[in-house]
């Protein structure tokens, strides 16, 4: 007969009360011999649910954990913050509902530029009637820095809708109807094809600032950005001179250095630059906790977990 194994939570109290119920859902759906329990002292937690807005830093009370699994796809306030437990995988979230979330996001975005619905809703307000012939899709190549889970998701949509669309990651990849690069001149050469350049690299001391003056200046004059990826991989001082030169057009920009984005700072107003709050993607708590149950499953059956963090390289 099979132990019962006890999966601990370790979330910020909002996340708590949301993540609970549904692991509890998918706990029970697993048909596997488990139990949810928030209140289980640190030595009886086989699997801990976490991210570090609980507060949790230090994990040497665990004494029989298997698994972290973080409730974040970033992990870069976490790398270097906290020690990760010898011999106990670090996974961060991977989930249908973020995914898909995150490739809409850049969907619409990318949409809005092409046809530059911007301009209809100026042209609107001020009752003008102006015509122009919008690009088609196969006509507006489309960039993305980061190809990891998100990323190569969001290429696939695009090519689905017939962009042309050319990828970079740290490794090169094969990716259907993809374009893939990698390296510094397979990143030269994705900014010289970018009419719109989309960004979704995790935050790592390689990625820090990747976008700057002289990369910015790669891209096609007049072309557009969409950051989802974190706020430090943008020059922002760069960002703000290329909207005036005009060598981008506008930005549309979810993530930010520090978040909430201070009311003083520059971004806010900015007549070439959208602004959303850092919702491109959030953690579904349904389609994570069937994601986490699934995780405990590969574990339970032997199989390697996926997604596991390495603090080396960063994410
Ligand atoms: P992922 O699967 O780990 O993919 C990361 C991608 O970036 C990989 O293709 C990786 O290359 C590439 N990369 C990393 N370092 C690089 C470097 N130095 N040079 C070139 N390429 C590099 O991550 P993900 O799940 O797609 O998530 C990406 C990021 O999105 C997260 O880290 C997080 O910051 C952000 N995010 C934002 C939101 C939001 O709501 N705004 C939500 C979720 C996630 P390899 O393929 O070679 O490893």
């Amino acid at each position: 007969m099979s132990a019962t194994r006890t999966i601990g939570l370790a979330v910020d109290a909002e996340e708590h009360a949301t993540i609970l119920p549904e692991l509890q859902r998918a706990a029970a759906a697993s048909g596997r011999d488990l139990v949810v329990d928030p209140d289980a002292t640190p030595e009886d937690v086989d699997y801990l649910v976490y991210n570090i807005d609980s507060g949790l830093t230090e994990f040497s009370a665990y004494t029989k954990l298997r698994a972290i699994l973080n409730t974040w796809a970033g992990v870069e306030a976490v790398v270097g913050r906290i020690t990760f437990p010898d011999g106990v995988p670090f996974c961060r979230m991977v989930e249908p509902g973020m995914t898909q979330g995150m490739s809409e996001y850049f969907v619409a975005h990318t949409m809005r530029y092409m046809i530059d619905i911007d301009r209809a809703v100026t042209q609107s307000a001020d009752g003008v009637w102006q015509k122009w012939t919008p690009p088609l899709a196969r006509q507006t190549p489309v960039g993305i820095l980061g190809l990891g889970e998100l990323g190569a998701a969001t290429g696939a949509k695009l090519t689905a809708l017939g962009f042309p669309v050319h990828g970079w990651s740290r490794s090169l990849k094969s990716l259907d109807g993809i374009i893939c690069h990698a390296g510094d001149s397979g990143l030269a050469e994705v900014l010289s094809k970018s009419k719109i350049l989309i960004l979704i690299l995790p935050l790592t001391p390689g990625t820090r600032e990747i976008i700057n003056a002289a990369r910015l200046a790669l891209l096609p004059r007049g072309a557009c950005l969409i950051n989802a990826g974190r706020g430090p991989l943008i020059d922002d001082t760069a960002l703000l001179d290329a909207l005036v030169s005009g060598r981008l057009r506008h930005a549309t920009l979810d993530v930010f250095r520090e978040e909430p984005l201070p009311p003083s700072h520059p971004f806010w107003g900015h007549p070439q630059i959208t602004i959303t709050p850092h919702i491109a993607a959030e953690t579904r708590m349904d389609t994570a906790a069937d994601a986490i149950l699934e995780q405990i499953g590969r574990d339970l059956d032997g199989a390697a977990l996926q997604h596991i963090v390495d603090p080396v390289r960063g994410y």
